[in-house]
């Protein structure tokens, strides 16, 4: 299996950051290559482990998949799973990097028969490259127009069978002729801390790193159900250990090292307390529209809605309504803020 790398890697390193950073480029050697070594994600891995087998029974492509959920929890590493379990290469690529419909043509006519084209961001894609991955998708096939005006001519070139993983951090904003053309759709849920220390200590162990038991799982409480964001942890914690300890990560080097880098015991950074006092402060616990609480804390809406709300709403402490997010008392009690309505209406709402 070969895998050809050629995601947009961001310069600015924050540790929530559940994009891909520069500081990821080494995660690579982190990512589990086979569904066995995938950690969590039971559900949707159950449901591949058949098609896969069923594919490959029948010599067939495998049909086409879209995965989605917040970015971080494994959608890039699984499509490089599938791969290897087919037996087949994948192409890495994402929806803003496709701009032209003759760059997805140039993308489709070098694949092989069977292999696997990724697209990240698949929601990106603009509409008249989305077209030429209809026929595509469904015949194998893309038409070319050659010439302009009348003389104009469209040929039909067929094209190897391949199969589109598709990943989005939103299915909702997916156009309808796209979504159906998918035959599979997982839905990736945030991982519990359980998992993810296992996924700590399975990493540490990559890197050589010591750790004990009670180091990784502080850590996995922390990470905000997303394993990039652990591994991410992992190596900054273990910068720590090297410097200020004797090098093994236990609870209170992890709990000492992650305090520093301003992450809570709850894994909530500056953005995610920043987010939540505006809505407490400037709209008396919400409801506020998303755009309006973005502008208020000068962040992108976007970012908001795919990196920080999700955990937010996990953790209870954020609710979507259709007037805009309210902020609940498990969160007012967080940040050591008297619910409105005193201590009764806390006890009212039991959490
Ligand atoms: P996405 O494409 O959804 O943004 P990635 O596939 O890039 O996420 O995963 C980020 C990192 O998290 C990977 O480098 C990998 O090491 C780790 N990871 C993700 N899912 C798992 C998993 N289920 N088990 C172990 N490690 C995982």
């Amino acid at each position: 299996m070969s895998i050809d790398f050629s995601k947009n890697i961001e310069t600015e390193e924050p540790l929530v950051a559940t994009t891909l950073t520069r500081e990821d480029e080494g995660e690579y050697s982190l990512r589990p290559k086979t569904l066995r070594e995938y950690i969590g994600q039971e559900k949707a891995k159950g449901n591949l482990e058949v098609f896969i087998q069923a594919a490959k029974m029948r010599s067939e492509p495998l049909d086409h998949v879209l995965l989605h959920g917040p970015p971080g929890l494994g959608k890039t590493t699984l499509s490089g799973i599938i791969a290897n379990e087919m037996g087949v290469n994948v192409r890495i690529t994402s929806g803003p990097a496709i701009e032209k419909a003759g760059d997805l043509a140039a993308l489709l006519t070098n694949l092989n028969e069977n292999d696997i084209l990724f697209v990240d961001e698949i929601h990106r894609l603009n509409r008249s490259v989305e077209e030429v991955l209809y026929p595509a998708m469904e015949d194998y096939a893309i038409d070319i127009i050659i010439g302009k005006g009348p003389s104009a001519n469209s040929i039909r070139l067929d094209l190897p069978k391949f199969t589109l993983i598709g990943a989005t951090t939103r299915a909702g904003q997916l156009s309808a002729p796209l979504r159906d053309r998918f035959g599979v759709t997982l839905r990736l849920e945030l991982y519990t801390p359980e998992e993810l220390t296992l996924i700590v200590t399975r990493s540490a162990g990559i890197l050589d790193a010591p750790i004990e038991p009670e180091g990784a799982m502080e850590i996995a409480r922390r990470s905000r159900g997303t394993p990039r964001i652990a591994n991410r942890m992992l190596r900054r914690v273990r910068d720590f250990a090297q410097v200020v300890g004797d090098g093994v990560i236990d609870r209170p080097l992890a709990d000492k090292a992650l305090t520093a880098l301003e992450v809570d015991y709850l894994g909530l950074d500056n953005i995610d307390r920043r987010m939540l006092r505006a809505v407490i402060e400037y709209y008396n616990g919400g409801p506020v529209g998303l755009e309006t609480l973005a502008a208020t804390i000068n962040e992108e809406a976007v970012t908001l809605e795919d990196v920080y709300e999700p955990y937010l709403m996990q953790i209870g402490f954020l609710t979507r309504t259709p007037r805009g997010r309210c902020v609940t008392p498990k969160a007012y009690q967080h940040l050591g803020l008297s619910v409105p309505g005193g201590f009764g209406a806390m006890e009212q709402l039991s959490f």
